[in-house]
């Protein structure tokens, strides 16, 4: 498969700290700077709502553009804060559509170069599917996940998570007047590009709760990037407190990681498992606030050749998910340097997904997309360090415009 990687821009060779960006803030961050200029509370949420419509509805990434908001006041705003976006230093296009953004974070001091993560588009006929991380890294080590071998750990910030859908809207030019690049693979049906948010690059989102909470109240909101509660799916490996809060606070759809249906098995997989078990799990599930047939739970199952692929445990799945609204998620398992697992084979999977159809659920098996670009789930790791490297030596040749050297995906 071809690939072809475009550096944006060059990455500084000393940190400059910026103007903060408002991109991201939440209404009362928003209203917070706001006081920082000076301007009268009483007037701060007008200028919140005018501030939100044009960077949410609009992206305008010029304070100059916002022609509802007096001269003064832009000139104000210019001077102390930006519109900036997260440094994209490449965005990789698959040949199956699937875009891959590496965006790096702004410094957080004078010795910090920004984190860097990446954010993944999954455009369909009738839906444009955008995969976030809530953080870098991820502190739990699930054994099958490149994620999880990664040392450096942070959490996102909300204005870093809600960035993401920024960077995503703005090179995929869904903002109104606005196009999307040419020969882009999008939606046809004449809709918003990104119509769904899945919160499964990397991290675990339950891990940081509150930045994840307010990032989605931006995301949700109808004056903010307006994209419903059911369209944004938390992934979670199961941290149990946790699940009750996230409906309550937060309204999303709900995916759970199980990927095995035994204790000792689950333990191995999903080390999170030894703290809050199967039955506990489950039960976090079945009470889980707003569940209907309508509004199911995603059980995600990655398949692991000779691990948990067996018929008798596609059987126990079954079993397990008796009462709880659900859909299951068959995901091929996809391999990264050094795992000592592997993807079961197709029919193992058929078979398996066989057992589960006839149960009555839905069993998609989701196809790998983006390979060529290592833009699946579990790959999201230190490729970015590596393409970024490859990136920044490009940018040294002055050759960006040069396809990348075929990356091996697998
Ligand atoms: N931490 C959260 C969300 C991020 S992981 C969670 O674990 O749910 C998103 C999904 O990708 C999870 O279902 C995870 O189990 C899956 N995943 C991780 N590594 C994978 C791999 N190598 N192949 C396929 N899926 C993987
Ligand atoms: Fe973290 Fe999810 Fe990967 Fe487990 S699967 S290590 S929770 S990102």
């Amino acid at each position: 498969m071809s690939l072809a990687v475009s550096p944006m821009t060059a990455p500084a060779a000393e940190p400059v700290l910026r103007r903060p960006s408002l991109v991201g803030r939440t209404r009362a961050g928003m209203a917070q700077a706001l006081a920082e200029i000076g301007v009268p509370e009483k007037e701060r949420r007008m200028r919140v709502g005018q501030l939100w419509n044009w960077v949410y509805h609009y992206g305008v990434r010029d304070f100059e553009a916002m022609t509802t908001i007096g001269k003064g006041l832009r000139a104000q705003l210019a001077e102390r804060f930006s519109l900036d976006l997260p440094e994209v230093t490449a965005e990789q296009v698959s040949t199956d559509g699937t875009r891959k953004w590496l965006m790096r974070m702004p410094p957080t001091g004078p010795h910090d170069r920004g984190a860097e993560i990446e954010c993944v588009y999954i455009p369909e006929v009738d839906r444009g599917t955008l995969c976030v991380s809530s953080q870098v890294g991820c502190t739990l080590t699930c054994t099958f996940c490149h994620t999880g071998t990664q040392r450096l750990v942070r959490n996102l910030t909300t204005e870093e998570i809600v960035a993401q859908l920024m960077v995503a809207r703005d090179g995929l030019g869904d903002f109104p007047n606005r196009k999307p690049p040419e020969g882009a693979f999008v939606p046809n049906d004449g809709g918003r590009l990104v119509t769904n948010i899945v919160f499964m690059g990397m991290g675990e989102p339950l891990y940081n709760f509150d930045a994840v909470r307010d990032a989605i109240d931006v995301i949700a909101d109808d004056q903010g990037l307006s994209l419903g509660r059911r369209r944004i799916t938390v992934s979670t490996s199961g941290v149990v407190p946790q699940i009750g809060p996230l409906g309550e606070e937060m309204g999303t759809m709900l995916a759970i990681s199980l990927h095995a249906v035994r204790d000792e098995l689950r333990n191995e997989l999903v080390p999170l498992n030894k703290k809050y078990p199967i039955k506990d799990l489950m039960e976090a599930c079945r009470t889980y606030p707003g569940l209907t047939n309508a509004k199911r739970i995603t059980f995600e199952y990655v398949m692991l050749k000779g691990v948990n692929d067996s018929d008798a445990e596609a059987r126990e799945l079954v079993r397990l998910l008796k009462g709880i609204p659900a859909k299951i998620n068959l995901i091929p398992f996809n391999p990264w340097p050094g795992t000592k697992y592997e993807c079961s084979d197709w029919d193992r999977i058929e078979r398996f997904s066989e057992i589960v159809f006839r149960a009555g659920y839905a069993s998609p098996v989701r196809t790998p997309r983006g390979r060529d670009i290592l833009a699946a789930c579990g790959q999201l790791k230190s490729e970015t360090e590596k393409l970024s490297a490859r990136a920044r030596l490009m940018l040294e040749q002055e050759q960006p415009a040069e396809p990348a050297p075929a990356v091996a995906a697998e």
